[in-house]
C-alpha cells in the first residue's frame, strides 16, 4: 500500500538509506532534518506515517510526537539510538505506535512501516449506496429513495430491498424472504401470501421504479436491472 511518509532523521546517511528503501517499497518520503521542520511538515503534507528520530537538533522527536498528537493520530514510529531512549517513549506515554532500536535492519523498519500502515487503513471501505436505474438503498444510512427523493419504507422493506440488490438479478424465494426477513419465527401468522401482499405495497411506494421488483411464478422475486 503505497503512502506518504513524513522522515524525521538528522543522520544523513541513515536519512539516505531509509529514504531509498521506502521509496523502492512504493511510498513517497518527504524528510526534514530537525524537529521544527519535522513539525511544519508533518502540518502541511498531512503524511500518513511518521519516521521520527529522537535525537535531533531544535525539537527532539518526543517534543515532535507530543505537538503533533495535540492534533493528529497519524501512526509514529520512533527510531532510538538507545535502550533510555526507548524506556522515554514508552514512559511518557506520548502515543507513539512503534519503535526500532539503531542500528536496525532496513528490512526490519519496512515491516514495521507495512503493519503501521495496515493497521491504520480502515477496516472496511463505507457501502457503496446499491443502485438499480433510478432506485438507491443506502445501506449505511438506511434510506431508499428514488429520482433523489427519499422513500419512506418500514425497516422489512428496507431489508427485502437490500436483499434484492443484492441478489443482483438472481431469484430471492418466497421462503428466503420469510426466513431473512420476517426471521425464522414463523409463530405470527405469515404465509407466503403475506410476502406478496406486503411487496404489492412496497412496489406502490416505489411509483415508477417498483416494476423492478419482478414476480417470479411459484419462486418468489428478482430485481430487474437496468
Ligand atoms: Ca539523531
Amino acid at each position: 500500500m503505497a503512502a506518504k511518509i513524513l522522515l524525521v532523521e538528522d543522520e544523513k546517511a541513515l536519512s539516505r538509506i531509509v529514504r531509498y528503501n521506502l521509496e523502492k517499497e512504493g511510498h513517497k518520503v518527504v524528510l526534514a532534518e530537525d524537529g521544527e521542520a519535522g513539525l511544519a511538515l508533518a502540518r502541511r503534507e498531512k503524511p500518513d506515517l511518521v519516521i521520527l528520530d529522537i535525537m535531533l537538533p531544535k525539537l527532539d522527536g518526543l517534543q515532535v510526537c507530543k505537538a503533533l498528537r495535540s492534533s493528529s493520530s497519524v501512526p509514529i514510529l520512533f527510531l532510538t539510538a538507545k535502550k533510555s531512549e526507548v524506556d522515554r517513549v514508552l514512559g511518557l506515554k506520548l502515543g507513539a505506535d512503534d519503535y526500532v532500536t539503531k542500528p536496525f535492519s532496513v528490512a526490519e523498519l519496512a515491516a514495521r512501516v507495512e503493519a503501521l500502515l495496515r493497521r491504520a487503513a480502515p477496516a472496511v471501505a463505507p457501502a457503496a449506496p446499491r443502485r438499480a436505474g433510478e432506485l438507491e438503498v443506502d445501506v449505511e444510512r438506511h434510506e431508499v429513495s428514488v429520482k433523489g427523493k427519499p422513500v419512506a419504507v418500514t425497516p422489512r422493506e428496507f431489508t427485502f430491498l437490500k436483499l434484492l440488490l443484492e441478489a443482483d438479478g438472481r431469484v430471492l424465494t418466497r421462503d428466503v424472504i420469510l426466513e431473512t426477513v420476517w426471521g425464522i419465527d414463523r409463530s405470527v401468522e405469515i404465509d407466503t401470501r403475506t410476502v406478496d401482499q406486503h411487496i404489492a405495497r412496497l412496489r406502490r411506494k416505489l411509483g415508477a421504479e417498483g416494476s423492478r421488483i419482478v414476480t417470479v411464478i411459484n419462486s418468489g422475486y428478482k430485481l430487474k436491472k437496468g
